[in-house]
């Protein structure tokens, strides 16, 4: 249910610690409204991937309040979460994460498994999104068959094969050369430029400099002040407005 006059992600006094007694996030809020970009930022070690999986309801918070989506992540079930995560969420990590047997449209369309589609339909939109991306002539190639830009546009193109509205990049062009990292990014700004909100961890200042907004990591916490720019396409609304 989409509810564009509240945010799509909330995060309110969130912590995280780990087995072991790591505190990864100390009472962290953010808010991110429907359609915006931002970057997440700060060194190693300081939470960045915790953050993006509790945003990604791929983990659960010690403490605090995830709302995803005008749902509150601790009132669901594993299975209702699994659905939330499946139908409004993508993904894109540094390491592509493609099954290495399997070509640049099976790849694609194994992301749609849990979607409901034929293999028929989840090859359609496979081929549809792989055209999107750039890839119309490597539907066939195998992951070792391509570059490392064109694995990572492949991985993109899994991720948001479902059209989910929210787009999660854990250091996308972490193991990309620069102008590979740089099409990827121009790739992020068009999903985000056609209504996908997307929220990407990048360690390089100049892609960071470069988004409309940057969310700033430092020992588990959002360094203030946390910067943007520009509201948002569809802006959000709460604490930050
Ligand atoms: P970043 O992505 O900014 O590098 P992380 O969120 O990966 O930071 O890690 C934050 C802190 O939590 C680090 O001190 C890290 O060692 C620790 N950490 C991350 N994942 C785990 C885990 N599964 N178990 C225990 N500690 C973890
Ligand atoms: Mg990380």
């Amino acid at each position: 249910m989409n509810r564009p006059t509240e945010p799509l992600v909330e995060l309110v006094g969130v912590c995280k610690e780990y087995a072991g007694g790591v505190v990864a996030l100390a009472d962290i809020d953010l808010t991110v409204g429907y359609g915006e970009l931002a970057g997440i930022v700060g060194p190693s070690g300081s939470g960045k991937s915790t953050m993006l999986n509790l945003i990604g309801t791929l983990d659960r918070p010690t403490a605090g309040t995830v709302r995803i989506d005008g749902h509150d992540v601790a009132a669901l079930s594993d299975r209702r979460l699994s659905a939330l995560r499946a139908h409004r969420i993508g993904f894109v990590f540094q390491q592509f994460h493609l099954a290495p047997g399997r070509t640049a449209c099976e790849n694609v369309a194994d992301g749609l498994l849990y979607a409901g589609h034929s293999p028929r339909e989840r090859r359609r939109r496979a081929q549809a999104t792989l055209e999107r991306v750039g890839l119309a002539d490597r539907m066939d190639h195998l992951p070792h068959e391509l570059s490392g830009g064109q694995r990572q546009r492949v991985a993109i193109a899994r991720a948001v094969a479902g059209d989910p509205v929210l787009l999660l990049a854990d250091e996308p062009t972490g193991n990309l050369d620069t102008a590979s990292g740089q099409g990827v990014m121009d790739l992020l700004r068009e999903l985000h430029a056609a209504g996908t909100t997307v929220l990407v961890i990048t360690h390089d200042r100049d892609i960071a400099a470069a988004l409309p907004r940057q969310v700033t990591m430092r020992d588990g916490r959002i360094a203030a002040p946390d910067s943007r720019t520009h509201p948002g396409a569809l802006a959000s609304t709460g604490r930050e407005a």
